[in-house]
């Protein structure tokens, strides 16, 4: 299993950007992997990982959560409003805020609880009708609405790329658009195209089958 050769792959694409590696969390997306898979990035000393579902996350990481201390794990797929208590039980983080309802759900619901997790707003930059984000020209107005209405802490924002453009143009997009609204978290780059995510700022990358090898069924 590869994550020697992305951690050193991180390494590299951090000198080139002068960058510090510190600055860039590695997220290794375990969705839809055999268990197996999973134990194997453990036992090499990884902690953060990636699901896309909160079902299939309670079914796997409270076991290896007694078994591994320091997991944080983070959300990156959709979240409905009816799990996100389940969400805020299981996830450090959750990279898909992307409407006012879940955001004032996750209010609510952080009120009760000691931690918060960290928050990012996923932006749908290609404008797709069947891709979930919040368009960029409702962004700076949602934000706002989450930091004053909601009071929440936003920490930054997600992008997944339309699979048919080049990905650097979203990522320089999705920078220019935390930087105006004062934010320091960018997640994106994938396997595919997490090192120029990393020349353009990325702060968490989301690798999966570049570190586990293909997913056993394709769930995108
Ligand atoms: C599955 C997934 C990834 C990882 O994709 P790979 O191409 O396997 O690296 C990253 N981000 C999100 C939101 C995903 O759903």
């Amino acid at each position: 299993m590869p994550l020697n050769e992305i951690q050193s792959r991180l390494e590299n694409a951090c000198k080139k950007a002068g960058r510090d590696m510190s600055q860039v969390h590695l997220i290794a997306v375990s969705k839809v992997q055999p268990n197996q898979r999973v134990q194997h990035v453990l036992q090499q000393g990884h902690r953060v990982f990636g699901e896309n579902k909160v079902q299939e996350a309670s079914a796997k990481w409270p076991e290896f959560k007694k078994e591994f201390s320091g997991i944080s794990t983070h959300l990156i797929g959709p979240l409905q409003t009816n799990k996100v208590n389940a969400a805020l039980e299981l996830f450090d983080a959750i990279h898909t805020i992307d409407r006012p309802k879940l955001a004032a759900k996750i209010a609510n619901a952080i009120q009760a609880r000691s931690v918060a997790p960290q928050l990012f707003v996923q932006v749908n930059t290609g404008q797709e009708p069947q891709k979930a984000g919040v368009l960029p020209a409702d962004l700076d107005g949602f934000i706002k609405q989450c930091r004053d209405e909601f009071g929440l802490s936003i920490s930054g924002l997600m992008v997944i790329p339309p699979i048919t453009e080049e990905p650097s143009l979203h990522f320089a997009l999705l920078a220019k658009m935390a930087k105006r609204n004062g934010l320091a978290g960018l997640s994106m780059g994938m396997s595919s195209d997490f090192e120029s995510a990393i020349a353009l700022g990325a702060t968490h990358i989301r690798v999966g089958s570049a570190i586990f090898g293909d997913r056993v069924l394709a769930a995108k």
